[in-house]
């Protein structure tokens, strides 16, 4: 089957609450979705997760459009039809992770929905993923009071693991509270790289922590081993690996345990997050998934990944409803007692909704494949 049509849309959707980060505020999530018809009128989706601006990583929003809107369709089909997505990374800058993986994505989904496969299965043939996943939340930095009565409600509905963000200004004593409500509850701190001086976060040691994520503005590699040294609780790196390469060096920098969050957007698809996946294994490098604030499209491939074994906790994971009025899949991510079953259809194994799609777009680009 031939591809034919290339469509982009500028999508917004309007977050129900401000979403606070040692980095950013977010009020409203803006993301391309990328559909790729081919010549029997199916469609394959997939979602550009880059931020308006850029203080997850230098990649935006307006680069992934522009990107996008010229790409050479013709070497498109030409991957395409000789069956080589996992090539499609030489047609992209390499400072573009999150637009690559938008195209892979969309191909991915067309490619195994039209075979009647389910992707994520897929890509992992050796592997039995789990039937079910458990919801993980992210509180953002609010009031104090705010904080206490969020993690009750979240306990309340049966959440496996809160990870709250964190910065210098974060009163560390509310979680020294939290933890002390809850002792056996799964708990991890994200910092967005706001910490200039590392001392101050020793004492996040006696939290009994999963992990502390991004704890460090960026230094040089070598630079995070007096802190790893000095903690029991292991470092996770999110937007300071963006390739398989940034892991290796860590892993020969650092002689202490570390994690990583993986995130398909941030590593470029789905090819290179298999290959760091195979890495962590060799190296017994704890992996769990993140999200970005995305939509159900691009959420429930990361919902799968986090079914795989060597999953080490539950991901940044809650109700679409938690987030947005509408979702883009129909039917939205509900988790119930803190537990979802895998989705498991066809191609990203969740059924785009349509209406809300073009209830939320605010500018399309169509082009057509010769
Ligand atoms: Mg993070």
């Amino acid at each position: 089957m031939a591809l034919t049509k290339f469509i982009l849309r500028k999508v917004r959707l309007p977050l129900k609450f401000a979403f606070k980060t040692a980095k950013t505020t977010l009020f409203t999530r803006e993301i391309l979705i990328l559909e790729v018809q081919d010549d029997s009128g199916q469609s394959g989706y997939g979602e550009c997760v880059a931020f308006s601006e850029p203080f997850y990583t230098s990649e935006t929003q307006e680069m992934a459009l522009t990107t996008l809107q010229n790409l050479d369709l013709s070497a498109i089909s030409a991957l395409w039809e000789s069956n080589q997505l996992e090539d499609l990374a030489s047609l992209f800058p390499e400072k573009l992770p999150m637009t690559q993986a938008s195209l892979e994505m969309a191909l991915l989904d067309l490619k195994t929905r039209k075979a009647g496969t389910n992707l994520v299965e897929s890509f992992f043939p050796q592997e039995t993923l789990a039937s079910h996943v458990f919801a993980g939340s992210v509180l953002g930095e609010m009031p104090e009071a705010e904080l206490l009565k969020q993690t009750a409600i979240l306990v309340e509905q049966g959440i496996h693991r809160i990870k709250f963000k964190i910065s210098p200004t974060t009163n560390l004593k509310i979680l020294k509270a939290i933890r002390n409500t809850y002792p056996d509850l799964q708990l991890a701190v994200d910092a967005n790289q706001s910490f200039s001086d590392y001392r101050k976060l020793l004492t996040l040691d006696e939290l009994s922590l999963a992990c502390i994520e991004e704890a460090l503005a960026p230094v040089a590699w070598q630079d995070y081993a007096p802190l790893s040294a000095q903690l029991k609780t292991p470092l996770c790196f999110d937007e300071r690996v963006l390739r398989l390469s940034d892991l290796q060096t860590l892993r020969q920098e650092l002689p202490n345990p570390i994690w990583v969050n993986l995130k398909i957007g941030r590593l470029g698809g789905l090819y290179a997050t298999r290959e760091i996946i195979a890495y962590c294994k060799k190296e017994n490098i704890p992996f769990w998934v993140g999200s970005m604030v995305e939509s159900g499209l691009s959420k429930s491939l990361h919902l799968q990944l986090s079914a795989l074994p060597g999953n080490a906790m539950p991901g940044d994971f809650a109700d679409s409803a938690h987030y947005f009025e509408e979702d883009l899949i129909t039917p939205p991510i509900q988790f119930s007692a803190g537990n979802l079953k895998r989705p498991d259809g066809a191609g990203l194994g969740v059924t785009p909704n349509r209406k809300a799609l073009e209830n939320n777009t605010t500018a399309i680009y169509t082009r057509l494949f010769d």
